[in-house]
């Protein structure tokens, strides 16, 4: 069988005024091409009976599979129901389990529940119902006219839990083993592209199966691997294998793979170390903390984080000397590394970082926009360093905590 070919239509009138980006298709196609499936359209469509229908009619000439999110709701404009049934003629049925579910959920909020909720338990005859565990409407997957249609709701978070749970099983029967084609993705900090690309020349220009793909991306640069083969086993181990070349040349900057972020990288080191952490933030006002926080499990890593903007902050709340703000500044080699020390100790850590700059737009102490100084203490080291960043105030505070987590990581490793 020839491989498979998907499109996704994401369907909501927000999409198209640019309320909310299309990141339901970019997540789609992010997991199908760890999968080996080919994506070849996105398109987005707004809540109107007749262009979605229209749209589906292009889809169903043109792919195998086809994704569609959203318009699975309660309300007059989710719409993908019937603009399905109009193009397939499949009869809907009630969903009897959502049925239940739908009702259970308004008998426990004591609200009553308007018919049209039960409009998001109808579901295709013949369709795989796909159960959705945080919301309401159920999912769907509907053959017809050989092609496959794989119905999901908009909201992202329910989307991917279906996604991940049901729909990529089901898919792995479907596609079809000879040339298969997998990718994975290496993620990479502390690195630029130029660099990167010169250390790997050498793999990069013998190497076409799998093919490598460097590409910087605003928090450090990844390289997608994307290997073709006779069988999942077989792919699997040329990946391996160029990756594992790979590492030899660069892998003191990888810190993960696939959809492994920084922070959850930061996290697994700090607990398999038993290292607990503590942050002095100024500029960045407590965002790095935040990221390391949102990682599942970092309670056992993370103490916390003192947020001390002002200097007199620095001074009453993280016992910065009077002295260093005095003569040096708040933006200073002396200040980042008293913040770094103290908070390690105030906060009983292993490890304290600091930052404090100049986020703009206005200088500081005569300091330019961009400047930052970011320390580091753990057990009696200490190092500051100086960075210059550009760009607008928001972009620097990310930049900052990205360098704060690559420096980080750098230290743990070393
Ligand atoms: P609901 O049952 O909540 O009505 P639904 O399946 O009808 O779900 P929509 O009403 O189209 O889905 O979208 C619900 C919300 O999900 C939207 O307000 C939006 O925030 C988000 N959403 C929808 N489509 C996308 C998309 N393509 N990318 C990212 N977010 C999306
Ligand atoms: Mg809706």
């Amino acid at each position: 069988m020839k491989r498979a070919n998907a499109e996704i239509i994401a369907v909501g009138t927000e999409l198209l005024l640019g309320q909310i980006p299309n990141t339901n298709a970019q997540w789609i196609s992010q997991q199908l091409a760890l999968h080996g499936i080919n994506m070849f359209y996105h398109s987005v469509v707004g809540d109107n009976l007749n262009r979605v229908e229209r749209a589906f009619r292009l889809a169903e000439e043109r792919s195998d599979i086809i994704f569609v999110t959203g318009g699975l709701g309660p309300t007059e404009d989710d719409l993908t129901r019937e603009a399905f049934q109009s193009l397939s003629n499949i009869e809907m049925i009630e969903h009897e389990p959502s049925i239940k579910k739908i009702n259970n959920y308004f008998a426990k909020q004591q609200t009553e529940m308007t018919p049209n909720n039960r409009k998001q338990a109808r579901v295709f005859k013949g369709a795989k119902v796909i159960v959705n565990r945080f919301g309401m409407a159920p999912g769907m997957i509907v053959s017809a006219n050989k092609k496959i249609w794989i119905f999901l709701p908009g909201v992202p978070r329910e989307m991917k839990q279906m996604f991940t749970d049901e729909v990529i099983p089901y898919l792995k029967e479907f596609v079809s083993n000879d040339d298969l084609i997998k990718s994975k993705i290496m993620r990479f900090i502390g690195i630029g592209e130029a660099k990167l690309e010169h250390e790997l020349r050498e793999i990069i220009e013998a190497q076409h199966n799998p093919t490598i793909a460097p590409l910087a991306q605003h928090d450090g640069m990844t390289i997608r691997l994307t290997a073709k083969g006779s069988s999942e086993q077989h792919v699997d181990q040329m990946l391996q294998e160029t990756e594992q070349q790979i590492l030899e040349k660069v892998g003191s900057y990888c810190y993960g793979i696939n959809n492994q972020t920084m922070e959850q990288t930061i996290v697994d080191l700090l607990r398999r170390e038993d290292i607990k952490i503590a942050s002095a933030e100024s500029l960045t006002g407590g965002k790095f903390m935040d990221k390391l926080i949102s990682v599942p499990g970092s309670s056992q890593a993370c103490r916390g984080a003192i947020v001390c903007y002002d200097p007199q902050v620095k001074m009453d709340v993280l016992r910065v000397s009077p002295e260093t703000i005095r003569s040096k500044g708040t933006v200073s080699v002396e200040c980042a590394s008293e913040m770094a020390e103290n908070v390690c100790s105030l906060l009983d850590a292993n490890i304290g970082i600091s930052f404090t700059g100049v986020a703009g737009p206005d200088a500081i102490e005569g300091k330019p926009v961009g400047t930052v100084y970011l320390g580091i203490y753990a057990d009696g080291y200490k190092q500051v360093e100086k960075f210059t960043f550009h760009g607008d105030r928001e972009t620097i505070r990310e930049r900052t905590v990205l360098k704060g987590f690559e420096r980080l990581f750098r230290f743990i490793k070393s």
